[in-house]
This record gives C-alpha cells, structure tokens and sequence, in this order.
C-alpha cells in the first residue's frame, strides 16, 4: 500500500474524527500481489483522506477480501490461489495477524469487522485441519 500523507488537519473520510494527519489510500496490489482494482479511475478523481487508524484498517481489508474470495472459490472448487498449499498458509498467517491486530485495536471499528476477520480465520483453520494442510 502506499500512503500519500498530509499535514492539513482534517476529517477522516471514513470515522469522521479530525486528525492532525491524513492518508490518502492507494491499495496497489493485494495479498496475492495482484494489482487492487477496486480503486477505480472515478474514486480516484474524489479520493478519500484517511486517519492513521483508518488507513491501516483499510489496508488490513483489502487483504481480508482478497484471500477470504479466494477462499471461497477453493472452499467450492474451483481454482483457488489458496490450493497452494504454501500460499494457504501463508494467507493464514496473515488473516492470523489482522485478527490480533483489531483485537487488541480501537473500538468501534468501522471498515473492518473484528467478527468477519474471526469467522473467516475460523474456517481456515477448520479446512487445514480437514485438509491435512499443517503449519
Ligand atoms: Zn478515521
């Protein structure tokens, strides 16, 4: 991700506190190291300035979206990144973090779902040990 900061204080796009500092979040690539196109040429033209919480909670949900779709295509077999299993792991790994992360982060949280980062590395968990997949 990178982060194109500025020092007018300001209201964050997303909480709505003013902060002294603002990001304006560019996702580049995901997880997979694909490049992020939900940023689209329109968003772009109205970027949205982000507090420092903020802006790490949006980095935290691209990731989350990226490997839980992945999830699903291999959870209903179809081609999956995630049938790697080294890149299973890895993504495990990593949902593992931002689930530490927003726990012990702010609250409320409000673009990320501390719940939906539990249920999703619930069920990677579950399917590693009904796939024999150990890490
Ligand atoms: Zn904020």
């Amino acid at each position: 991700m990178t982060m194109e900061k500025t020092d007018q204080p300001g209201r964050c796009d997303s909480c709505c506190r003013v902060s002294s500092v603002l990001y304006k979040v560019s996702l580049g690539h995901d997880f997979f190291d694909r490049a992020y196109n939900r940023l689209s040429a329109v968003d772009d033209q109205a970027p949205r300035w982000y507090c420092e919480e903020c802006s790490r909670e949006k980095d935290f949900q691209r990731d989350v979206r990226s490997i839980r779709e992945e999830f699903l295509r291999l959870r209903s077999g179809s081609d999956s990144l995630l049938s790697d299993p080294s890149n299973f792991l890895r993504a495990r790994q990593r949902i593992r973090e931002i689930d530490q992360q927003i726990k012990k982060g702010r609250s409320p949280h409000v673009i990320l779902s501390p719940r939906d980062v539990a249920i999703l590395l619930m069920d990677l968990d579950s399917w590693a040990d009904d796939h024999g997949i150990a890490g």
